[in-house]
């Protein structure tokens, strides 16, 4: 009997006359907690927790009653059983069976909860294992367009094709597989329209384990997924637009892209009207974007909303945004007191905002008689969040695409001056490394564009002009310019001379250079030098030729006249010897004249071919240059020119050509008697030092004037050219001078001063030659006398 006892659901007490528990049956102990062995025994009290001591008696009285009894599990928990008192015999004995279920302790009903299943947006339903339909909510029913009688028992080959059935098979197989609940997302293809669901599905079994049925709900995410797949397009097609090469993408519609959306979000909310307000930073103020359904009465006519961000961020407003607002309320909206808000019973504001900046908002609005069927806030913050997203990659986008094309448009024109430039354009990296070259360099230089990239700059540079020509100085400042005129290698080998500029960008590393071909213009002017040369060298010659014939003419004519002047003395036996002496000494004179006018051309055209040469040996130049000085002595006298002598050394011997120290001493002395007044001053003065012996001639004459000093030593370079000049002369002394002093390895320079006088100064350098030659010609004493008179002779008062 007592295992009857324990297979049975319902409670089972039983309690000797004492109220002492005498059995317990297995469900009521697992209901509450206890072993047999713990409750066997106890007093009734013990477990009803009831303060009156005759429970029992009050038992018995209520034999045959339904009464409902308090029970306490053993942890102390209330369990109220419906409870029937039977007083039998139980082990012979009289006993209190209490029989018992637990008195149901829902508080809601059955009608409850289906009125809760009918109300919530999520789709709820029910299948067993073969996806036939138990239950189904209203939700799931609206998807469909049925009654709950219709769904409950179709199948899913009812509603979709073939191969949504098969998804959702599989699905289902896996849940029952893991026994486990899993989260889907699953496209419905319902009335040719595609949903996408986000499904849940938890399998049930019951507490043996054996499987009852599939519980699942089911929400509709078509408007989230369009969304986020809008920003995930738009970010991929920001992406692919940054990209340079590829901007072939057409501009972005946003127009249409928040349209789709928009009606996604009232399909979804059930609204009777959206738009889309974009914010103008510039005019501050709401443009009317995207206008759907009622919207389009509300915002008739309607261009621009002025209003400012601190006052949609402002304490006043900040609350009217993203909240749907009633009937009554509506008019205080911040956008809504500017527009028609006539027939309307609900409307929302909300705002599409990004990182704090404000973009715009969406109004959402219901007319009388239609109302919010949930509450859509949260909902719509986060599509806001993402249509900001979708706003700001579309701007992005676009301004990359613009940006792109104005590049691209950019690069074509300057392509296009590159290529009918004259210039020959380049970049050149700080690698010294061509980074762009325009055409024109394959023009000038022969050398292809794809030769040039792959070679530094150097390699086409003359090595001479290398050195100058750095692309990659360290100093460079940006912006500095550099000009030269360098030469590049052709491909064939000759160079091109290249006006060259280059600035310097620092924040690319890059110079950007422009260069021109001007060997032409090199060429020309090379031959404009050479002509105005040969033309200059004619003059010259011309007036040398001039010159020379007037210097040959006076003395031959002299000459003439006074051989004529003898013989008419001789005709007329007039011949008195002082007279005859003074005529031979103009002859001999002029002779002399002649003579150094041919010795002089000699030597310089000797000088000219080469010719020339020292005759040199160990002297002592001091004894040279003194005797030649002293010899002219007479001729200072008589032109009452003082001349003074002065040395730091009495001997001094150095190797040179004693003939050509005396040439230019007397042509130097000879210049200074020339232009040196009465009662002058000429002094000889040598300086020895221990490279050198320097000897300068001073005089105290009419001097140079500065702009000649340059002149006077190039040949035939006179200061006075005019035929009645002071004194006679060819102008070539000084260039033979000039000659001599850098044979012996010397030179010779001028001061002056006009009025005040001139110093001619040059130097030979002391060095000795290696035999001891000491071959002093002592008669060249005796010939100085000649040599003064033939160097003198062009001095007219000699
Ligand atoms: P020239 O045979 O004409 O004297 P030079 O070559 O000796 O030729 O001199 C060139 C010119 O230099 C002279 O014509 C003269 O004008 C000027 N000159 C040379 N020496 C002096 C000097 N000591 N004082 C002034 N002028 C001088």
């Amino acid at each position: 009997m007592l295992s009857i006892y324990n297979k049975i659901s319902d409670y089972i007490i039983v309690l000797s006359c004492t109220g002492k528990i005498i059995f317990c049956n297995e469900s009521l102990l697992k209901r509450l907690n206890y072993n047999i062995g713990d409750i066997l025994d106890l007093n009734i009290l013990e477990v009803t927790k009831s303060k009156e001591n005759n429970v029992k008696d009050r038992l018995i009285e209520l034999e045959e009653m339904n009464i409902t009894l308090d029970f306490y599990t053993k942890s102390n928990e209330l369990v109220k059983i419906n409870s029937n008192i039977i007083i039998e015999y139980f082990n012979n004995e009289k006993s209190i069976f209490i029989i018992g279920k637990e008195v149901d302790s829902k508080s809601y009903t059955m009608e409850m909860l289906e009125d809760l299943l009918d109300n919530i947006k999520i789709a709820a339903f029910i299948t067993n294992e073969d996806g036939k339909y138990l239950y189904a909510n209203k939700s799931f029913n609206d998807i469909f367009n049925l009654t709950r009688e219709d769904i409950i028992g179709s199948y899913n080959s009812y509603y979709f094709k073939d191969e949504i059935c098969k998804e959702i098979e599989v699905n289902n197989r896996e849940v029952l597989n893991n026994k486990s609940p899993k989260i889907f997302n699953q496209k419905l293809v319902v009335n040719e329209n595609v949903h996408w669901y986000k499904s849940y599905k938890c399998p049930l079994y019951d507490k043996n384990n054996r499987f009852k049925y599939i519980v699942a709900i089911a929400e509709n995410i078509s408007l989230a997924k369009a969304v986020s797949e809008e920003v995930y397009k738009n970010f991929n097609r920001t992406m692919t637009n940054s990209d340079y090469n590829d901007i072939k993408h057409h501009n972005a519609d946003l127009n249409k892209i928040l349209s789709n959306i928009g009606e996604c979000i009232l399909d979804c909310t059930q609204a009777d009207g959206l738009s889309i307000l974009m914010y103008d930073n510039g005019k501050e103020g709401l443009i009317p974007f995207i206008k759907l359904k009622n919207a389009n009465k509300h915002l008739k006519n309607i261009k621009f909303i002025p209003c400012r961000i601190d006052n949609i961020y402002s304490e006043k407003y900040k609350s009217h945004f993203n909240t749907m607002y009633s009937k009554g309320q509506i008019s205080n909206l911040p956008i809504y007191n500017q527009i028609c808000i006539e027939g309307l019973d609900y409307a929302a504001n909300y705002r599409i905002e990004l990182s704090n900046e404000f973009i715009g908002i969406i109004t959402l609005s219901y007319i009388s008689g239609n109302s919010p069927k949930y509450n859509s806030d949260e909902y719509m913050k986060h599509i806001c969040n993402k249509i900001a997203m979708i706003i700001k990659n579309i701007r992005l986008s676009n301004q990359v695409f613009a940006e792109n094309k104005m590049r691209k448009y950019t690069e074509i024109e300057l392509e296009q001056y590159l290529k009918v430039s004259a210039d020959l354009v380049s970049m050149v990296g700080k690698d010294g490394y061509f980074k762009r070259v325009s055409p024109n360099w394959y023009k000038v230089l022969g050398w292809k564009e794809e030769e040039l990239l792959s070679m530094p700059i150097d390699y086409i540079v003359h090595p001479k002009e290398a050195e100058n020509f750095r692309m990659n100085n360290s100093r460079d400042n940006d912006g500095d310019i550099t000009r030269h005129i360098i030469r590049f290698r052709h491909k064939n080998g000759h160079y091109v001379h290249l006006e060259w500029s280059s600035m310097y960008i620092s924040n690319q590393g890059v110079y950007v250079t422009a260069a021109r071909d001007i060997t032409k213009n090199l060429e020309i002017e090379r031959e404009k030098r050479n002509l105005e040369e040969a033309v200059q060298l004619e003059i010259v010659k011309n007036e040398f030729f001039s010159n020379m014939s007037h210097e040959f003419r006076t003395p031959i004519n002299i000459l003439i006249g006074t051989m004529q002047l003898i013989n008419k003395n001789i005709e007329q036996n007039n011949l008195d010897i002082e007279n005859l002496k003074k005529h031979l000494n103009y002859i001999k004179q002029n002779s002399y004249r002649l003579l150094r006018l041919v010795n002089n051309l000699i030597d310089i055209s000797k000088m000219d071919t080469g010719v020339y040469e020292l005759r040199s040996s160990n002297q002592n130049i001091i004894n040279v240059i003194e005797d030649i000085t002293v010899s002219v002595a007479d001729y200072t006298k008589d032109n009452k020119i003082n001349l003074i002598f002065d040395t730091n050394v009495e001997e001094l011997i150095t190797c040179c050509d004693p003939d050509k120290i005396e040439r230019i001493m007397l042509n130097l002395l000879s210049n200074a008697i020339k232009y040196t007044p009465e009662n002058g001053y000429i002094e000889v003065d040598i300086n020895a030092t221990e490279k050198d012996v320097i000897i300068s001639v001073k005089d105290t004459g009419t001097g140079i004037p500065d702009d000649k000093l340059d002149i006077i030593f190039d040949r035939f370079g006179q200061v006075d050219g005019s035929f009645n000049r002071m004194c006679e002369g060819s102008g070539i002394g000084l260039s033979l001078v000039k000659n001599l002093v850098e044979m012996h390895g010397g030179k010779i320079n001028v001061t002056s001063k006009v009025n005040e006088g001139s110093k001619f100064t040059f130097n030979i350098p002391i060095k000795l030659k290696e035999e001891n030659n000491k071959d002093y010609d002592f008669d060249r004493k005796f010939k100085h006398v000649e040599r003064c008179d033939i160097e003198f002779s062009d001095i007219y008062s000699v």
